[in-house]
């Protein structure tokens, strides 16, 4: 995205981004405001501004912000990627961005939920890891399970006591909870 925008950028871009939006529920305590005209193919909203396509998000958080600095990407708490409600975005590293994607399971799997995913093979340091966010997190389970590409059970089994009972410590997923933290 270019650098320093006009006031109409800010002005009017934003009034557009009003008019096309609606407020549904979400995740987070305030809602999510969703664009309800033309959706990429990752799932953001796109709108055309000045013979260019625009990320929604992205305009979002420059209208309210200021431009995006340099090499950083704008990411959702709420995890809804249609979603421009400037108190959903954060900024994060293109690094970050990627955890935060294959947190969702939209990197190799899109789409795809969880319980759904077809390598529920864990190795050990991920179970630690999950044992983990399990004791002190509440990230709920499925998005445990949906970090791993394990089953659902598989998070509850490890939960309960039913498999992998020789693990008894824990490892913090350093990255991971580092993106979890702002989400939760
Ligand atoms: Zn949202």
């Amino acid at each position: 995205m270019e650098r320093g925008h006009s006031l109409e950028y800010y002005e009017t871009l934003g009034d557009k981004l009003h008019a096309n939006c609606v407020e549904v529920n979400g995740p987070l305590h305030s809602k999510c405001l969703i664009w309800t005209r033309v959706i990429t193919s990752s799932g953001y909203g796109q709108v055309r501004w000045g013979g260019n396509r625009i990320l929604v998000h992205r305009a979002s958080w420059e209208i309210h912000n200021g431009p995006i600095p340099e090499g950083m990407c704008v990411l959702h708490s709420c995890d809804n990627p249609p979603c421009c409600n400037v108190d959903h975005l954060f900024l994060g590293t293109q690094g970050d961005n990627m955890t935060d994607m294959v947190m969702k399971g939209r990197h190799e799997y899109p789409g795809m939920p969880g319980e759904d995913h077809p390598n529920a093979t864990l190795t050990e340091r991920q179970v630690l890891e999950i044992k983990w966010l399990l004791a002190n997190s509440s990230v709920p389970t499925t998005r445990i399970a949906g970090r791993y590409n394990a089953t659902k059970h598989a998070v509850y089994d490890i939960k309960y006591g039913r498999s992998w009972v020789h693990v008894t410590e824990t490892i913090k997923p350093e990255p991971v909870k580092a993106a979890m933290d702002r989400r939760f």
